[in-house]
């Protein structure tokens, strides 16, 4: 099954992905990521992309779309995969359409997390990540068992987005609502949207994901 997660920064995309990754074997394939491993690389794509992302600002359509259909030509996509911040606008939206036409692929569904903008301020700003097997926690909604030691591998060091601050959150947010949300008719009207309340706790959140997905 191949599926976009598609929400504002801080709607939960990440979280749930990383757990449809581990409970049906698709693979995530963030963009956000993508783009941070180019920045700490220092590639040509990394070098043009920082700036822009600590604006808060969305990268160049064309870099976007040659980065993803690279990555769909990988062999790890074959048992599905999950569209973790791509597309984020129209152009990349048709763009990817075109694309999976070329290389045969399908996608199933789009999954719209549905989140009040007045949650996300603080989503956003208590997120962190452990540093060395990158699993997500939150200051208040999703801490490790034990204070300061990462639940999955143990270690001790983690790291916070140069980027998940509140001044940089607001130039994010009209981003999504100016450029992200006009894409939602688009796939209503191909009849592949679905809508899950991403206001939830993380765990209803993900059962909701399962119903629709089967
Ligand atoms: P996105 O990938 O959409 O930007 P994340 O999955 O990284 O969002 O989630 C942002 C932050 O909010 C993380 O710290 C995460 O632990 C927390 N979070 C995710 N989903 C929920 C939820 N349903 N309720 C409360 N906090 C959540
Ligand atoms: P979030 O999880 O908070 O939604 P991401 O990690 O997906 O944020 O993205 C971080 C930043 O990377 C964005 O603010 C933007 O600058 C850039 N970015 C990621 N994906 C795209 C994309 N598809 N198109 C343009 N810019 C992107
Ligand atoms: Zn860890």
């Amino acid at each position: 099954m191949n599926i976009i997660l598609l929400g504002p920064p801080g709607a939960g995309k990440g979280t749930q992905a990383k757990r449809l990754e581990t409970e049906r074997g698709m693979i995530q394939l963030s963009t956000g990521d993508m783009l941070r491993a180019a920045v700490a690389a220092g590639t040509a794509l990394g070098q043009k992309a920082k700036s822009i992302m600590e604006a808060g600002q969305l990268v160049p359509d064309d870099l976007m779309i040659g980065l993803i259909s690279e990555r769909l030509d990988q062999d790890d996509t074959k048992n599905g995969f999950i569209l973790d911040g791509f597309p984020r606008t129209t152009a990349q939206a048709e763009a990817l359409d075109v694309m999976l036409e070329k290389k045969g692929l399908k996608l199933d569904y789009v999954l719209q997390l549905v989140v009040d903008d007045a949650a996300l301020t603080g989503r956003i700003v208590g997120r962190y990540t452990c540093a060395k097997c990158g699993k997500g926690y939150h200051d208040e909604f999703e801490k490790p068992a034990i204070d300061g030691v990462c639940d999955a591998c143990g270690s001790t060091e983690f790291k916070r987005r140069a980027d998940d601050n509140a001044e940089t959150v607001m130039s994010r947010l009209e981003a999504y609502h100016g450029q992200t949300a006009p894409i939602i008719p688009y796939y209503k009207q191909a009849g592949k949207l679905k809508t899950v309340d991403g206001m939830a706790e993380i765990d209803e959140v993900t059962r909701e994901i399962k119903a629709i997905l089967g």
